[in-house]
């Protein structure tokens, strides 16, 4: 059975999509999708031998390899030009979600929607997108086995249309998930926050000198989230 997480990621593949799945792992997500009929063909792409190999496995249990082509290599490097419509980029974070999307810019010709699913780091990514000219048209935030996962939904057009109200607030938070101001966004933020004044008890324990300006900043982090938990 797949992961809730993944099967969310899942849920936002249009139909009739070539998908690519980049660093798919054992290939559950583009399995899933061709299984039940969310896409016709995927491509799983795999950088390391060991996950690879799980890929191929997984691929071929399932019965799916006229549908499913994995492929062995770094990023987007595995795809032609104009060849994926839609791409998923799953637990991993941000941070290597961008520096995947940006080295492999030019393989995005076809893409018509990116999902992206950061375990940290989202601001990075939707960074990213404004930079590239990707509008955010959607977001879900999600907890599952004590951890909670957000899921980026993008597509070609004004990138800053989303975040309209507060740009600073949007690319930390997700102007989506603030808006929809979920019970699982509220425990995430407060989770945050706990850990920043943990950060600064431990700070001001250490009774180091000097360090004033760390303590000014994670105090402007935690009245920002608490602004935002006021909905
Ligand atoms: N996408 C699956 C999921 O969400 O469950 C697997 C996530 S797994 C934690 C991350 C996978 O990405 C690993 O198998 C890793 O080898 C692969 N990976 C990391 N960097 C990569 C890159 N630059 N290109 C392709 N795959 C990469």
């Amino acid at each position: 059975k797949l992961s809730m997480r993944l099967e969310r990621v899942a849920i936002h593949i249009p139909k009739g999509s070539i998908l690519a799945d980049i660093g798919s792992d054992h290939a559950y997500l583009p399995c899933y999708a061709v299984s039940n009929g969310l896409c016709d063909q995927a491509i799983a792409g795999e950088v390391v031998e060991g996950p690879y190999q799980s890929a191929r496995k997984q691929v071929a249990i399932t019965g799916l390899q006229d549908k499913i082509e994995v492929r062995k290599g770094n990023g987007l490097e595995v795809l032609n030009s104009d060849e994926a419509t839609c791409i998923t980029i799953a637990g991993m974070g941000g941070t290597l979600i961008s520096s995947i999307l940006e080295s492999g810019k030019e393989k995005l010709g076809k893409a018509e929607r990116l999902i992206l699913q950061p375990n940290v780091g989202a601001a990075n990514v939707r960074s990213w997108l404004i930079d590239n000219g990707w509008a955010l048209t959607g977001e879900e935030i999600l907890e599952e086995d004590g951890k909670i996962y957000e899921i980026l939904i993008a597509e070609k057009g004004d990138p800053l249309q989303p975040y309209h109200v507060n740009k600073q607030i949007g690319l930390m938070f997700g102007p989506f998930l603030t808006k929809q101001f979920s019970d699982t966004f509220i425990k995430k933020w407060q989770l945050e926050k706990r850990h920043l004044e943990r950060i600064i008890e431990q700070l001001d324990e250490s009774g180091r000198s000097g360090l004033e300006s760390k303590r000014n900043e994670l105090e402007a982090q935690i009245s920002v989230i608490e602004e935002v938990l006021k909905g």
